[in-house]
């Protein structure tokens, strides 16, 4: 039925591997453990506890939201609760529908089934996820022409947690077959401070209680951002001779990283400056915009835009980006009349 050769477990990891170990350290185990995302949290617990009085699978979640906000934290705290084994994989690393096939047929009852990247999956191989998230089913055509039948095998049930960071490009037969959507939120800079005095702990990191909320601050909402800023600046704390980080390391450490009270960087300042300088405010189109800054359009829909869309500092427009007041302010560049006029409209 698949490709001579083909390994599954080369596109299923028990764990993502060498290359993130230290975010694994990081990563909470369970609910209790995983700071903020409250409804999201209540709710999955519901579920969980009542598959498990039902004896059945959990219903498949489909955990969308921007980068580094926790969603394969929390496919790895579903696992956990329910009790069954993880499988990580993500859309662009299953290129045929046979590698897809392999996958399935390779898990236990009632295990999960984690893709990354959801909405990246090509369409022949969401074709064969279809039948097998509905009918816990895999419809294999045999032979060519004529000839061709079709043959059906039966999987044992799994739940799949597909994550995403836009939930819009999702066809939507695949959402569709998702019992449980979640929405992964922003997190507060007391969610945060939270995140990165635990982390301290695991890392064996002493912060004072304010130098943990200035980082947090500077977070942009995000976890995997503060987890990274820690780290750095242990690093500037520790090539200063501290063995214990102060709020004036963390101040000075984030100045040497170009971060601004905000928390943005210099491509978030290059985004900003490029739409008011060279587009005198927008609307600029995405691709453009991202040519003029020299970064990729994904990176920057994904990355940059949901902190600045979340500071009213840009806006998206059906005829592409604007500035808004609080991005000029930042940026500390008056907006002239006409400017305020024309952009009135979008700025709440
Ligand atoms: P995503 O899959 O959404 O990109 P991850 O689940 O990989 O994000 O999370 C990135 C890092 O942030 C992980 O190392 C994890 O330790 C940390 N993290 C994410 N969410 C939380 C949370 N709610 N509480 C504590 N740490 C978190």
């Amino acid at each position: 039925m698949f490709d001579e050769g083909f390994d599954a477990e080369r596109l299923v990891m028990s764990t993502k591997g060498e290359l993130d170990a230290e975010e694994n350290a990081l990563r909470p185990k369970t609910m209790a453990e995983y700071v903020g995302q409250g409804k999201v949290k209540e709710n999955l617990g519901v579920y969980i506890s009542s598959a498990k009085m039902r004896g059945e699978p959990l219903d498949h979640v489909l955990l969308y939201g921007p980068p580094g906000l926790g969603k394969t934290t929390l496919a790895h705290i579903i696992a956990g609760e329910l009790g069954v084994q993880l499988k990580l994989t993500s859309g662009p690393a299953i290129e045929r529908s046979g590698d897809l096939a392999a996958i399935l047929t390779n898990l236990n009852e009632g295990d999960v089934l984690f893709i990354d990247e959801i909405h990246r999956l090509n369409h022949s191989v969401e074709e064969v996820l279809y039948s097998a998230m509905e009918d816990y089913a895999l419809d294999i055509i045999v032979g060519k022409g004529p000839s061709a039948r079709n043959i059906r095998f039966t999987l044992k049930k799994f739940t799949l947690v597909g994550a995403t960071t836009k939930a819009g490009m999702l066809a939507s037969p695949l959402r569709d077959r998702f019992g449980v959507l979640c929405r992964l939120e922003m997190y507060t800079p007391a969610e945060l401070a939270q995140i990165v005095t635990r982390s301290a702990k695991v890392l064996g990191i002493h912060i004072a209680p304010d130098a943990a909320a200035e980082i947090s601050r500077r977070s942009r909402g995000t976890p995997r951002i503060a987890n990274r800023l820690l780290k750095r600046v242990r690093d500037f704390a520790a090539v200063g001779g501290n063995t214990s980080v102060t709020l004036e390391d963390a101040r000075y450490a984030l100045k040497r990283m170009d971060i601004d009270e905000l928390g943005l960087d210099d491509t978030d300042r290059g985004l900003l400056r490029a739409l008011i300088e060279k587009f005198g405010g927008g609307p600029a189109g995405l691709e453009t915009l991202a040519a003029t800054i020299n970064e990729d359009a994904n990176t920057i829909e994904d990355v940059y835009e949901p902190y600045l869309l979340q500071l009213g500092f840009i806006a998206r427009t059906p005829r592409g980006r604007v500035c808004l007041r609080g991005g000029y302010e930042h940026m500390g560049v008056k907006m002239s009349e006409k400017q305020r006029v024309q952009l009135s409209m979008f700025d709440a």
